[in-house]
């Protein structure tokens, strides 16, 4: 078999895999769209640096660029946030996110969720998660600028669903142990 050929079956593969498991989380998040977060925080870690490595690479390269300009992370469950004054929106890539400056903590929840989805996914997340919410983000942000509203709600497609739910009872669940030191700052 020759280098291209088997290129060619790897991204076939690739791309077949990610399919398969959006549909797969589709089915199940309707049920239940909860993806735990693991009990210790070194299994995140270690997730989040092997299997979800590819989305924590592009994270650490946009929170050093955020970093450069000037805004400094603090800790948020077991990621860390960058909060940016004036936007209204959040996004999360591989253990670093950016939220609107203040108490939001709703959208920094959500981003929290969307690592947990990350290390669960992991290589696949980019394809069966992060791209999708990009595009239908952005979509529904032109739609909305031409006066056109969208007719369903942002929580209606079950990632962001997913989001909210792991986030929401993850942080909960923090803020509960506080003493047993999962949390540092919030
Ligand atoms: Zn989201």
């Amino acid at each position: 078999m020759t280098v291209e050929l088997m290129w060619l079956w790897i991204l076939l593969g690739y791309v077949a895999v990610s399919s398969v498991l959006y549909f797969i989380c589709r089915m199940k998040c309707k049920k239940d769209p909860i993806f735990k977060a693991p009990k210790s925080r070194a299994v995140y870690y270690i997730l989040s640096f092997t299997w979800g490595l590819p989305t924590v690479l592009v994270g650490a390269v946009a929170a050093l660029f955020i970093r450069l300009m000037g805004y400094r992370p603090r800790r948020y469950g077991w990621e860390w946030c960058f909060e940016i004054p004036g936007i209204s929106w959040g996004m999360e890539l591989g253990l670093f996110f950016i939220s609107p400056a203040g108490d939001f903590d709703s959208i920094k929840m959500h981003e929290q969720g969307h690592g947990i989805q990350n290390i669960y996914l992991g290589v696949f997340y980019p394809t069966v998660v992060l791209i999708p919410s990009a595009v239908r983000f952005w979509y529904r942000f032109i739609r909305k600028k031409i006066g056109k509203p969208c007719r369903t709600a942002y929580s209606d497609i079950w990632f962001e669903a997913s989001a909210d739910k792991s986030g929401k009872t993850f942080i909960d669940i923090c803020r509960k142990t506080l003493d047993s030191g999962n949390i540092d700052d919030l």
